[in-house]
C-alpha cells in the first residue's frame, strides 16, 4: 500500500499516516445542530468526511466512523450566553424540543442520502450521553481544572494553559486571546474571561434539563464531543474533523477538556475542512446568505438560474480540495454539470469499447496517478483531472483513434468503479432526481414568461399563469428579488 499523507491541523503539516491500531481507524466528526435544515455550507462538510471515511475503507482500514447529533447543549453564543437553540425553537413553535430534533435529524438523514453519503457507523446524540458527560465533568473538578458557581460548572482556561499548550490547535497566542475577548460582563459567574461552561445550570423555564449533583441544568456544547468521542473510540483515536470554523473555540476546548480528563490528546489527527461561501462570506444560518439542498435541487431561490441534481452538486464540491474555500455560483455549478455529465457518458461509452491486440496507453499509470492524488491529503481536485484523462483515453479508443487492450478496459471499468463511484460516491442519476430536475427547469420556464407578460403590463396573463400554476400545486410567491416557488 502507498502511503497515504494528511494534513494535520494540529502540527499544520503534512504527515503520513499511520492507525493506532491497523487494521482499525477510529474517526470521529462533529455532527449538526438539529435546530433547523442543514445548508449547502454544512453539507459540504460531511461529504468531505463521507469521501475520506470511503477513500481509508478502500484502503482496507476497518473504519468506525462516529458523527455525533448535537440536540442539547448548542447555545446561540460561544460565551455560554443567550439560550439553547433548539429549546428557543421549541418554545417559538410550541412543541417539545425533541419534536423539533426529531424534524431536523430526519431531514438532515434525507439530504444526506440524496447525497449519497455513507451513514457513519455510530450517530450517538448528546441528550443519550448526559451520565458520561457529567462525570467527565466531575474528574475534570476533582483534577482541579474546573469550578462550580451556582450551579454551572466552568473549565478553568488560565490555570489549564499554566502547564498545557491551550491554543496549540489555532497557533494563537494566549495573552492576544485574552485581550480580545471581551470583559467578563454578562457571562455568568466565570472567574477568566476565556473559562467555558462543562455545565450549566437551567433557568425554570427551559425545557431540556437534567437532575445533577450540581443542581438541574443541562451540558456545555462542547463536552459532548469528549463524552461521545471517548466512549465509542477511546481516550486516544486517530482522527477528528470538523469544518475550520470550529478550531478556535468547540475543538480547542475539546482538547483542553479531554487532556484536564485523561492527561491524552484525544487524537493523532486533526483535519479541518474549508468553507463554502457565498460571494466570498462564509455561508451560515446567521448570515443569512444559505442555500438549502433542496432549494439547489428545484432551482427556487432567487440566485439560482435553475435547479442542479444532487450529484451534480456533489460533483462540483469535489473540484475543489477540501483545505480550499470553495465559493458558489451558477457559472461553477453549470461547468460542474458538464464535467459530471461528460464523465457519465464515458463510463457507458467503457462499456461498449471493442478491444484490440495493442495498446497505445499506458491504463497503469493513469491508475497510480489516481492513487497519488487520493494519498496526497485526499485530493479529489487531482484526481478529477486523471479521470479526465481517461475520459480522452476512451473517448478516442471509442473513435479509433487509439486503441485498448481487454486488459485497458477492464482496468478502466475498474478505476471507474473504485473512483468514481466507490471513493467520490456519485453515481447515475436515478430517474427521480431527473424528473425534479426536468420540471424546476419548466416551472423556471413558464415564469420566465410571465415576467415577460408582466413587463408587458398584461396582468391577466400574468395573473392567469400564477392561479393555474397554483391549480396544478405550484405556489408563486412574488418579492423584491423575483419571484420563488415551491410546491
Ligand atoms: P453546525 O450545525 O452549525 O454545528 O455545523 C455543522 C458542521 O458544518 C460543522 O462541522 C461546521 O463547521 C460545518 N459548517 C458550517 N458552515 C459551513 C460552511 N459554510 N462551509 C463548510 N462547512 C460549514
Ligand atoms: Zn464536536
Amino acid at each position: 500500500m502507498q502511503p497515504l499523507f494528511l494534513y494535520n491541523t494540529l502540527t499544520r503539516k503534512k504527515e503520513e499516516f499511520k492507525a493506532l491500531n491497523p487494521p482499525f481507524v477510529g474517526m470521529y466528526v462533529c455532527g449538526p445542530t438539529v435546530y433547523s435544515d442543514v445548508h449547502l455550507g454544512n453539507c459540504r462538510t460531511f461529504m468531505s468526511f463521507d469521501i475520506i471515511y470511503r477513500y481509508l475503507t478502500h484502503l482496507g482500514y476497518k473504519v468506525r466512523y462516529v458523527r455525533n447529533i448535537t440536540d442539547a447543549g448548542h447555545l446561540e453564543s460561544d460565551a455560554d450566553v443567550g439560550e439553547d437553540k433548539i429549546s428557543k425553537k421549541a418554545k417559538l413553535q410550541q412543541l417539545e424540543p425533541m419534536e423539533i430534533v426529531q424534524t431536523y435529524t430526519v431531514d438532515f438523514h434525507n439530504v444526506m442520502k440524496q447525497f449519497n453519503a455513507l451513514p457513519p457507523s455510530i450517530e450517538p446524540t448528546a441528550t443519550g450521553h448526559i451520565l458520561e458527560q457529567q462525570e467527565i465533568t466531575e474528574a475534570i473538578i476533582k483534577k482541579g481544572l474546573a469550578y462550580e458557581v451556582n450551579g454551572t460548572v466552568y473549565f478553568d482556561v488560565e490555570k489549564f494553559a499554566k502547564d498545557h499548550n491551550y491554543t496549540a490547535l489555532t497557533g494563537r497566542k494566549l495573552e492576544e486571546l485574552l485581550e480580545n475577548t471581551r470583559d467578563l460582563d454578562g457571562q455568568g459567574d466565570k472567574r477568566g474571561r476565556l473559562d467555558f461552561a462543562l455545565w450549566i445550570k437551567a433557568k425554570p423555564e427551559h425545557l431540556m434539563q437534567w437532575s445533577s449533583q450540581w443542581g438541574k441544568g443541562f451540558p456545555g456544547w462542547h463536552i459532548e464531543c469528549s463524552a461521545m468521542s471517548t466512549k465509542y473510540l477511546g481516550e486516544q483515536f486517530d482522527i477528528h474533523g470538523g469544518g475550520m470554523d470550529l478550531q478556535p473555540t468547540h475543538h480547542t476546548n475539546e482538547i483542553a477538556q479531554n487532556i484536564a480528563y485523561c492527561g491524552k490528546q484525544p487524537c493523532n489527527y486533526w483535519m479541518h475542512t474549508n468553507m463554502l461561501t457565498v460571494e466570498g462570506q462564509k455561508m451560515s444560518k446567521s448570515l443569512g446568505n444559505s442555500f438549502l439542498p433542496h432549494e439547489l435541487f428545484s432551482g427556487n431561490h432567487p440566485k439560482l438560474n435553475r435547479g442542479y441534481s444532487p450529484m451534480c452538486v456533489r460533483f462540483f464540491m469535489m473540484q475543489t480540495h477540501y483545505r480550499s474555500t470553495l465559493d458558489f455560483s451558477n457559472e461553477a455549478l453549470q461547468a460542474s454539470e458538464k464535467g459530471f455529465e461528460r464523465l457519465m457518458e464515458s463510463y457507458k461509452t467503457l462499456q461498449s469499447l471493442t478491444a484490440s491486440t495493442s495498446s497505445s496507453e499506458d491504463i497503469k499509470a493513469l491508475e497510480a496517478k489516481c492513487y497519488e492524488a487520493m494519498n496526497d491529503d485526499f485530493n479529489t481536485p487531482v484526481l478529477i483531472a486523471n479521470l479526465f484523462e481517461a475520459v480522452r483515453i476512451i473517448n478516442s479508443s471509442n473513435d479509433k483513434k487509439t486503441t485498448l487492450t481487454q486488459a485497458d478496459i477492464d482496468l478502466l471499468k475498474k478505476m471507474y468503479q473504485n473512483f468514481l463511484f466507490d471513493v467520490m460516491g456519485l453515481k447515475l442519476e436515478d430517474e427521480n432526481n431527473k424528473t425534479t430536475e426536468v420540471l424546476g427547469k419548466v416551472v423556471e420556464m413558464v415564469l420566465d414568461i410571465r415576467n415577460k407578460a408582466k413587463a408587458d403590463k398584461n396582468f391577466a396573463l400574468s395573473d392567469e399563469v400564477r392561479n393555474k400554476l397554483a391549480a396544478a400545486g405550484v405556489e408563486v410567491k412574488d418579492g423584491k428579488e423575483g419571484s420563488t416557488w415551491k410546491i
